[in-house]
């Protein structure tokens, strides 16, 4: 990625997203079992291909009657059970046992609760008060009906729209393919945690975040390597990283003399889409792409490395698999302190939160430097302060985006 092809100055967050919307294509389509399809996004709309639910079914455990018998003593003629209806027709003054979710009779038309019901030993019961025609029976189609829209291509499929597309019968669902991520971390003084610390070298923060963070988005990670700070370590790991559909490096690309990727990345090919985004943390972002592979060489500090992906990376994964927009999805909150703007660049700190929804609090945590990473795992979001003079005052309504994210 070459420093000459991009801009001069930083690009605002919005153009930075605009630039990497332009160069984010939707991945193919493929059939996933239902199974598999938990955190997917559907690559077509689904329509029920049957009443839901299928038959007229009681909403109560008690009896099916014909509401015009009612009041009276009726004439208990068998049993409509989940998974085996009564089979018979309803006569005149005859009631059927019957459990909630279980056929209702075609010739009974309400369902009288057990509770609402004296019964008698000879196989008769008592119903004392009239009964509606329709009382405790679910309609045939009440939830959805045969033919009609059931979810849109570009939803995410969770819990419930898993419920739903079950319930409807599909043991499979066309979906976006998995992104697959190469995540690539550059450092000489990186080791790998869990092993011991040689003079001057840190843990690798970055690889087991992203990896994290990918986790949440659908995409499948393929971690390379760490890469020692010379050409010829970049140049394998990233010839390796780019045969994926995303490559996600961390450090860098800043201006020092160890600061491979963005000139290893030009020699493979990658064409530089921008470098540096008038953020802080994050400022030294570089985007580019090799064909249809996106590249995004994150800052190095943790903390840069984590706000870079939750604003440009997380949101361009879910757009390729089909998400509508390509924008961070902001959550609303108000200061609960006054916060300094800084003039040159847009501030994403560190807070925390308080309260939920509209009466949601954000307080700056005490620690908002980009090495940080320990005082961020105390926070619950990053809010956006805007670049400009002086201070937000408390009480500003600013965007968020949460950090626990499962
Ligand atoms: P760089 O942009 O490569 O100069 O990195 C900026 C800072 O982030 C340096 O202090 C690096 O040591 C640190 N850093 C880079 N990569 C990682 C990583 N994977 N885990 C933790 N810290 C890192
Ligand atoms: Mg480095």
């Amino acid at each position: 990625m070459a420093a000459a092809r991009s801009q001069r100055t930083p690009l605002s967050i919005d153009e930075a997203l605009e630039r990497v919307a332009a160069h984010t294509g939707e991945l193919a389509t493929e059939t996933v079992a239902l199974g598999d399809a938990y955190g997917r996004f559907l690559a077509e709309d689904l329509h029920a291909g049957i009443d839901l639910p299928p038959f007229a079914s009681s909403a109560m455990d008690g009896y099916a009657v014909r509401a015009a018998d009612t009041p009276d003593r009726l004439s208990v003629v068998g049993e409509s059970a989940a998974g085996s209806p009564y089979r018979g027709a309803l006569g005149e003054g005859e009631a059927v046992v019957i459990s909630t979710g279980s056929v209702v009779p075609p010739d009974a038309d309400a369902v009288v609760p057990v509770e609402d019901v004296r019964g008698d030993t000879d196989g008769r019961i008592v119903v004392d008060a009239a009964v509606e025609p329709g009382a405790f029976v679910r309609v045939a189609g009440s939830d959805i009906a045969h033919g009609d829209p059931l979810l849109s291509a570009g939803t995410r499929l969770g819990p419930a729209q898993i419920g739903a597309v079950a319930a409807v019968g599909l043991g499979a669902v066309p979906c976006r393919r998995r992104p697959r991520v190469a995540v690539l971390t550059t450092g000489s003084e990186l080791r790998p945690p869990g092993e011991r610390l040689l003079d001057g070298e840190i843990f690798d923060a970055n690889g087991p975040m992203l990896s994290a963070a990918l986790a949440t988005t659908g995409a499948s990670v393929h971690p390379v390597p760490a890469a020692a700070d010379t050409p010829e370590a970049h140049r394998a790991a990233l010839e390796r990283a780019l045969e994926n559909d995303v490559v996600i490096s961390s450090g860098g690309v800043s201006m020092g003399a160890h600061d491979l990727v963005r000139s290893v990345g030009d020699e493979l090919g990658v064409r530089e889409v921008f470098w540096r985004v008038a953020l802080r943390p994050g400022k030294p972002l570089a985007f580019g792409v090799r064909s249809s592979t996106l590249v995004f060489g994150l800052p190095g500090n943790p903390v840069s490395t984590l706000v870079c992906f939750e604003l440009f990376v997380r949101p361009a994964l879910l757009a390729m698999q089909g998400a509508p927009v390509l924008r961070p999805a902001w959550s609303a909150a108000r200061l609960g302190t006054a916060v300094p703007r800084n003039p040159e660049r847009d501030d994403l700190i560190r807070v925390r939160v308080t309260g939920d929804g509209l009466g949601a609090v954000l307080a700056p945590v005490r620690g908002q430097q980009s090495h940080q990473i320990a005082i961020t795992a105390q926070a619950d979001g990053l809010a956006l302060i805007p670049s400009g003079t002086g201070e937000l005052p408390l009480g500003t309504e600013v965007g968020y985006l949460p950090l626990h994210r499962f």
